[in-house]
């Protein structure tokens, strides 16, 4: 494999993960949280959102 072609693949998944996460976040915006307490965090059931119990 060539290093361009290295270079070329880490830049298209670098795409790919700035759309997903742009997704997830529109996703989660968008959820009416359904959360469950887990340890000292809590998730929610619908979107997996995750947010610490601690501030
Ligand atoms: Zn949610």
């Amino acid at each position: 494999m060539q290093i361009r072609e290295i270079v070329e693949k880490i830049n298209s998944l670098k795409g790919d993960l700035t759309y997903w996460e742009a997704l997830l976040h529109e996703v989660q915006n968008d959820c009416q949280h359904d959360y469950v307490k887990v340890d000292y965090y809590k998730t929610c059931l619908k979107c997996q959102k995750t947010e610490s119990l601690y501030y």
